[in-house]
């Protein structure tokens, strides 16, 4: 079965994990009634996990999967990152073997400093052209869609057009970028369309669990726009440096966290009913490894029973 199959009938729905660090994170995750077992008891299509830059956690990314792969669609994130291509083509064939044959083809983050991947390729429209000229159609292939426009893009235009580059080099599905400003997602998705771009959108929802977490995800990468509404909650509830205000005392921290927490699955929630009625394909979570605050959201927003 192929993820796009799925979409073709019906809005896809699934998670994103990453490989944890230690052996203690591993156990935790995928161990006998971990967070993995829990997660498929909602039924995801498909999991995806995170690959590092550089191909730091291989290994563990390709265990994560082997344990993916008995209970659903498993897809590998992968970046160009310091690969040759006979790296890449060894990995790839690896996964293969394992039974992964869905890719999120990445170029992957420049390390600071870097002018380059460092690798024999330089941008994901390459690594699609060299997944389908080496596999043929043996994997499907995700790619990165940025609504706000790609940190380093020129312009927007030059992003879109690269995406659709994507497209024409045999890409199949698009996974995007978090996106909190709706109506740059709205534009977005007309912009790629009007560019010839078909592939279904699958997008991908940070919930809002945690003021530093938020913050950090929004601006340590991709610059990304917090609306009003996000900073209100963030503002509420400080628990930051301020000057007009004494160092807080913990158990008002402790409040004030779980008083965003409670406005922030309020906000991912009426997030994802926006989403749901722009004509995408699929909702993708980023599960953070974790279980209990990702059902909540999954349940109370009704994206499915279980
Ligand atoms: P590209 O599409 O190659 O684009 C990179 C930049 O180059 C853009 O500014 C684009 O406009 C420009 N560009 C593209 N093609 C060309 C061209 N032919 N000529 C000139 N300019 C061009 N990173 C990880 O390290 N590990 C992960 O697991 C991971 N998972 C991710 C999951 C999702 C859903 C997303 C959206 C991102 C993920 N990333 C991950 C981050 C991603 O690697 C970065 O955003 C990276 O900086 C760009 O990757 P890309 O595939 O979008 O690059």
């Amino acid at each position: 079965m192929r993820v796009t199959d799925i979409m073709a009938k019906r809005m896809a729905f699934s998670f994103e994990i990453f490989p944890p660090k230690t052996d203690a994170g591993m156990e935790k995750l995928i161990g006998k009634d971990g967070v993995l077992d829990r997660l498929c008891t909602m039924k995801p299509d498909y999991i995806s996990c995170t690959y590092g830059a550089g191909g730091g956690n291989v290994g563990k990314n390709l265990e994560v999967l082997d344990a993916v792969r008995l209970k659903t669609i498993g897809i590998t994130h992968f970046t160009c990152i310091g690969n040759t291509r006979e790296g890449i083509k060894q990995q790839l064939q690896a996964y293969l073997e394992h039974g992964i044959d869905h890719i999120l083809a990445l170029r992957g983050d420049l390390p600071f400093g870097w002018t380059g991947t460092g690798g024999d390729l330089h941008y994901a429209t390459e690594l699609v052209k060299f997944i389908r000229d080496t596999f043929g159609d043996q994997f499907t292939i995700a790619v990165a869609g940025s609504p706000e426009g790609h940190i380093q893009c020129r312009s927007l235009e030059a992003d879109i057009s690269f995406l659709k580059q994507k497209q024409d080099e045999g890409a199949d599905f698009i996974m995007t970028q978090l996106c909190w400003d709706m109506d740059q997602f709205r534009y977005w998705m007309d912009a790629i369309r009007a560019a010839g771009i078909t592939m279904p959108v699958d997008v991908g929802i940070m919930p809002v669990l945690d003021a530093k977490a938020t913050i950090n995800m929004a601006l340590s990468r991709n610059g990304c726009v917090m609306p009003r509404a996000l900073c209100e909650i963030i503002s509420k509830n400080w628990i930051f440096d301020s000057p007009f205000a004494p160092t807080e005392a913990e158990a008002s921290v402790a409040a004030k966290k779980a008083s965003f927490k409670e406005a922030g699955i309020d906000y991912t929630i009426r997030l994802i009913d926006e989403y749901r009625v722009c004509g995408i394909a699929g909702i993708h979570l980023y599960a953070l490894n974790q279980y209990e605050d990702v059902a909540r959201l999954v349940r109370e927003s009704g994206i499915k029973d279980f």
